[in-house]
């Protein structure tokens, strides 16, 4: 029998990892893809769902075409245990074994500091809307029925988190629809670094000049409680009143790297081998995208680009091929300000022989000031990742 690589979780990492295995790998391997969702929804410009340029279904797509040009074992269920000694996986409905595992999990919500978020319900007055879908959806409604002097209260966890630049995207992008059709109301941002994370200069001028007035900035705001009746965040000195409110929790590896027992970094993200994407501490479990340590920055571009190292890797093993011990890519981050102009950060990263990570080369950088060209690259650069991991 041929080899069999299982693939859990179809999102950015692993829908790419599963592609790159086939395409490369040929009738080598069998590739079973395990994700829960019938639909692929995109996080990257969901914040422009808020804004009102975009709506969800501009963002949803089909597994269909990838499945069936790539011949992959497609599996509708979620992964509940894994048995890494028998390499076996447990999923809701069936069980089976695998040769190699790549987990590609995402991120998992930590609650346990948000005292008043442990409901379905408080969660659903408090969204996060950081992963893309119903969430968003139910985040754009509420901003549309608050008041027209309303306040928008947004909190962001310390990093890392998924997405460096995406809290501040999505100021912007609220900014932008409070603009058009609320200019009384309000942002406040409770962010609980001690600076913005990402695009600093860049973010702060364009709230500024785009959004006068408007976006009130504190760093240093842990929330350390949510009071959903009462429309409040507690901070350790303060309470801050909205109408709306919008708590991004703190992040680690998604639930499948949590089973795997794979996320031994601060009991969060997962430590792996940067030339195989293979754990640490676990064999033949590979890990890819935003579960990975924090050494490389929660991004599609990145978590795509992981997916090739590692799917040619677990190729390389399995047929006994040498692995590349050099390998390269790059990360771009675009950011839209309104519905027409974005900017970017990017950087090309290069494994170090001498410290075994992936360090950024000279020459990565931000863009001057955001522009319409930008925005023009950033709608491609969607369109291609679409298209890299859905086609
Ligand atoms: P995901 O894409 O989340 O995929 C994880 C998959 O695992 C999901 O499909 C899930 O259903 C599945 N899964 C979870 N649990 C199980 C289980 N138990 N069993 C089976 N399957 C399971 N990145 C960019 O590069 N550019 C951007 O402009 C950008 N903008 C963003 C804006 C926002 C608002 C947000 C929130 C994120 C943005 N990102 C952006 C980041 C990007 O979305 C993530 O880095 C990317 O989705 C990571 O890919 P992943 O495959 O690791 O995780």
């Amino acid at each position: 029998p041929k080899p069999r690589v299982v693939v859990v979780g179809g999102g950015y990492a692993g829908a790419a990892a599963a592609k790159y295995l086939k395409l490369w790998g040929g009738n080598a391997v069998d590739v079973v893809v395990v994700e829960p969702s019938s639909q692929f929804v995109s996080c990257p410009l969901s914040n422009l769902v808020l804004g009102g340029s975009k709506t969800i279904d501009d963002l949803t797509f089909s597994y269909a075409a990838l499945k069936k040009n790539h011949d992959l074992q497609w599996v509708r269920d979620s992964v509940v245990a894994i048995d890494t000694e028998h390499k076996k996986l447990i999923l809701g409905r069936s069980d089976f074994g695998y040769d190699k595992l790549i987990l590609a999990p995402g991120v998992d919500f930590i609650y346990d500091a948000l005292p008043g978020l442990e409901s379905d319900a408080a969660r659903k007055q408090v969204p996060h809307a950081w992963k893309a879908g119903e969430q968003t959806v139910n985040l754009r409604r509420q901003l549309e029925s608050m008041p027209d002097d309303g306040v928008f209260v947004m909190s962001i966890p310390k990093a890392p988190y998924r997405c460096p630049p995406g809290p501040y995207e999505r100021v912007c992008q609220v900014a932008f629809y409070f603009k058009q059709h609320k200019p009384k109301a309000r942002i406040i941002v409770l962010d609980a670094n001690p600076e913005i994370v990402s695009k600093k200069a860049l973010f702060t001028k364009a709230w500024a000049d785009l959004y006068p007035g408007m976006i009130e900035y504190r760093p240093n705001s842990v929330v350390v409680e949510v009071d959903v009746a009462g429309h409040t965040l507690m901070t350790e000195f303060d309470s801050i009143k909205g109408d709306v409110l919008n708590v991004i929790p703190p992040q680690r590896a998604g639930i499948p790297a949590q089973l795997a027992q794979a996320n031994n970094i601060d009991k969060r993200w997962c430590e792996v081998d940067f030339l195989t994407y293979e754990s640490m501490v676990v064999p033949h479990v590979h890990i890819i995208g935003d579960a990975v340590s924090a050494a490389l920055p929660k991004s599609a571009h990145m978590a795509t680009s992981q997916a090739r190292v590692c799917a040619n890797a677990v190729l390389a093993a399995l047929t006994e091929q040498p692995i590349d011990t050099s390998p390269v890519f790059a990360n771009t981050c675009y950011s839209y300000v309104s519905d027409h102009m974005a900017m970017h950060v990017a950087n090309v990263y290069r494994y170090n022989q001498a410290k075994k990570i992936m360090l950024s080369a000279e020459g990565g950088g931000v863009s001057d000031a955001p522009s319409e060209l930008e925005a023009d690259y950033a709608r491609y650069w969607a369109q291609n990742i679409w298209s890299d991991v859905l086609t």
